[in-house]
């Protein structure tokens, strides 16, 4: 005879329980995975001497179209090479009106001149300019000439009053490495006013991300290898972050087997050989972390260190032309060195 086939109420009970289990398991899967992922909306441009690409997820509609707009600004304003631009003006003459964002930025990086004890200079045009590099017209200038233009590196000479600025005679200025981290910063501004909680801002070798990806992770921000053009060195894995690289990769010639590149010592007027081949720069701000960028390179790894000591509101990754990588602390699990070389962790 079969049994009776009624379940007992116990194993109903399970039986539903395991039912209401089940749907508050879907009920869940549903709410992370359903839920619409805001659109990508992308935009590859050719803007201050680099290729620009902005990745924008969510926001209003012109949130892409008017970061756009707003780099094309700073470019006309901030340019050296466009004789139409204030830096322009003021180098042409000495004297000039300032836009509010000209005269911010060049504030701005006065102060950061002075904190990198003058490794950051933004009086170092002359110079740059004596050896080619913005024209691509290179040269190795010879010893009196850049002792000349030395005379005129200074960038305490530079007065700034209200948007009124003033050089001495025969100086001029150049906002090229500090313009693309402001950039970021004020794009990045721009886009959050317009709703958008997440992109990433690729400005040449100037990373920012504003939040986290859609999906709620860190961007995952490729460092270059100095020592190869197309490979990489490792990863960083940020939010909310400008990521900064300065290397002598990036803009350089070669005499007589000798390379020159385009960041200067200003106490030299020669290309900077601390020994370091890139320097990148973690932080919050994307003019803090250009400026710094350029100013530890001049600076070298054990002074760079030691800014780091003594300040503590960035993280750098110091690759130095041996090839050996140096990261700080705060980057300890961040940072992921693709290959095998050696590392050094500075904790304090
Ligand atoms: P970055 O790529 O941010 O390191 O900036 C490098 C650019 O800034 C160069 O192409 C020069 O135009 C300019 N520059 C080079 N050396 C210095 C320096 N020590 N201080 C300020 N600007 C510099
Ligand atoms: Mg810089």
């Amino acid at each position: 005879m079969r049994k009776n086939p009624q379940k007992s109420p116990a194993r109903v009970r399970t039986f539903a329980a395991f039912l209401a289990f089940f749907a508050s398991l879907l009920a869940l899967f549903c709410a992370l995975g359903c839920t619409p992922r805001p659109e990508a909306a992308k935009e590859t441009s050719a803007a201050m001497d680099t290729v620009m690409t902005l990745t924008v997820y969510g926001g209003e509609t012109d949130a892409l179209a008017a970061a756009k707009d707003r780099v094309l600004e700073l470019e006309a304003r901030l340019s050296v090479t466009d004789p139409d631009s204030d830096v322009s003006a003021l180098n042409r003459t000495g004297t000039a009106v300032l836009s509010p964002d000209t005269a911010e930025l060049l504030s701005r990086a006065l102060e950061l001149c002075a904190r990198t004890d003058g490794a950051l200079d933004v009086t170092v045009y002359p110079v740059v300019r004596a050896w080619g590099f913005t024209t691509g017209d290179y040269t190795v200038p010879d010893e009196d000439a850049l002792a000349a233009l030395l005379e005129k590196v200074d960038y305490t000479e530079v007065r700034l009053e209200g948007d009124t600025a003033s050089l001495p005679v025969g100086a001029e200025i150049d906002l090229g490495a500090v313009a693309k981290g402001w950039t970021g910063d004020e794009l990045a501004a721009l886009l959050r006013e317009k709703g958008v909680e997440s992109a990433l801002l690729e400005l040449g070798g100037n990373i920012h991300t504003v939040g986290t990806k859609p999906d709620g992770s860190d961007w995952r921000v490729a460092v270059r290898d100095p020592a190869d053009g197309e490979g990489y060195l490792g990863v960083v894995s940020v939010s909310d972050k400008a990521v900064v690289t300065s290397g002598g990769y990036e803009r350089y010639f070669e005499r007589d087997g000798v390379r020159y590149w385009h960041i200067m010592d200003p106490a030299t007027g020669a290309p900077a050989r601390s020994g370091l081949a890139s320097v990148t720069v973690v932080a919050d701000s994307g003019l803090y972390a250009d400026a710094l960028s350029t100013a530890l390179f001049v600076m070298g790894r054990e002074a760079a260190l030691d800014y780091w000591r003594a300040n503590r509101d960035f993280e750098a990754i110091l690759v130095s032309e041996d090839g050996s990588v140096t990261v700080t602390g705060g980057l300890e699990e961040a940072f992921t060195l693709s290959g095998e070389r050696p590392l050094a962790v500075v904790r304090a």
